[in-house]
């Protein structure tokens, strides 16, 4: 018989699961459910009682490594923990959430266990025997995965599935011992940007696209970038919405081009940039050309915003095409958020 192991970790506020951490028991409930596979259930932080309660109801072992040193992520005592706790469950398939903190350190713990790592999985099969799905070129392929090897490590991609939601009740877990190695490394702090600094925010509703027009001269002659910058960025704010880019907006700063000083590559989307998972999309002077497009393949409520008529978007890659200035329309829009907010 198989054993499952879910490996999960603490988020920010150093009590709760993550949200992906939750995905993955769902995951493991799941599979368990259908495959008769024991279920056991990892949980690393440095206080993790709260946490376990978390996956009441999961039916499942429930193993925590806790502990000032697994406060942070750090690959050292992660491995260590995530390495013990394999070994306690005797694991021979352990799911986890690909998240920053478990990306990095589950192929080096397959490693140690002579197991093999799967990332980026996107779904799982339905059936009794394992079989997992993958993108790969660009999300241009799919592939179903299945492995004699145990243990077989999948990393499972974040929003894939709905996170586990727990039943009332304590959940009585078993605390498992971690031989760590010497510490070199001391996490001293995260440097980050403020949350409304960040302009790509994966959680968002919505994708909001920025296309090269934003830069170009327009009808009276003159480019107008400050003012095309206060427009995208107030309705970022007001909308909550990620900020995505074509590739011709984002290389016109090698180019010296005026440009969105806001924008750098990690916003480009397409088939060399970015393949985001918004619930919709809207596309903003942008042309919408086949290499661009290809990363919109996850968003399926689609709208775009162009002067030109004949553009990409209205040939049947969008659902509704706007053609009008986009200046004009992002300031109506932006006026109406506005209004609604107050
Ligand atoms: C191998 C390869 C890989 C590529 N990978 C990518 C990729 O990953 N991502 C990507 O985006 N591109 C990629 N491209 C480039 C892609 O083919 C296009 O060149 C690019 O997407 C064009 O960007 P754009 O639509 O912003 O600019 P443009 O083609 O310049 O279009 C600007 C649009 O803005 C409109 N416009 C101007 N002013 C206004 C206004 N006031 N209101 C409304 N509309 C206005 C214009 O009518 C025009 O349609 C790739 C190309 C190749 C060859």
């Amino acid at each position: 018989m198989e054993k499952l192991l879910v490996l999960t970790h603490v988020d920010e506020s150093g009590v709760a699961l993550t949200k992906a951490s939750l995905e993955a028991v769902a995951a493991g409930v799941e599979f368990a459910g259908a495959s008769g596979a024991a279920l056991s259930i990892g949980i690393v932080g440095a206080e993790t009682g709260t946490a376990a309660n978390s996956v009441a109801g999961a039916s499942a072992r429930v193993l925590t490594v806790s502990g000032e040193a697994f406060a942070q992520a750090r690959y050292a005592s992660d491995a260590a923990a995530c390495e013990a706790l394999c070994r306690a469950a005797e694991a021979t398939l352990v799911f986890a959430p690909s998240s920053s903190r478990f990306a990095r350190v589950i192929p080096g713990v397959a490693y140690r266990l002579g197991g093999f790592a799967d990332t980026h999985i996107t779904a799982l099969g339905a059936g009794k025997t394992l079989e997992a799905s993958r993108w790969f070129y660009r999300q241009r392929v799919e592939a179903m995965i299945r492995r004699e090897s145990r243990p077989w490590f999948l990393l499972l991609d974040a929003g894939t599935r709905a996170p586990f939601a727990a039943a009332a009740g304590q959940v009585q877990a078993e605390t498992v011992a971690v031989s760590l190695p010497q510490l070199r490394s001391q996490v001293t702090g995260i440097v980050a940007p403020k949350q409304d600094e960040q302009t790509i925010r994966p959680e968002a509703k919505m994708l909001f696209v920025a296309g090269a027009g934003w830069t170009k001269k327009q009808a009276d002659g003159q480019a107008h970038v400050a003012e095309a910058g206060s427009l995208i960025l107030n309705f970022l704010r007001s909308a909550d919405a990620s900020l995505g880019s074509s590739k011709s907006l984002v290389d016109q700063s090698s180019e010296n081009q005026q440009v969105l000083s806001f924008l750098t590559h990690m916003n480009q989307v397409g088939q060399t940039g970015a393949t985001p998972r918004h619930a919709k999309g809207l596309a903003t002077c942008c042309h919408g050309e086949e290499p661009h497009v290809v990363g919109w393949r996850f968003i399926n409520d689609r709208r775009a915003i162009s002067l030109d008529p004949n553009c990409g978007w209205a040939r049947g890659k969008a659902d509704v095409v706007y053609v009008a200035d986009a200046f004009k329309v992002m300031a109506s829009v932006n006026a109406l958020l506005a209004e609604n907010k107050q």
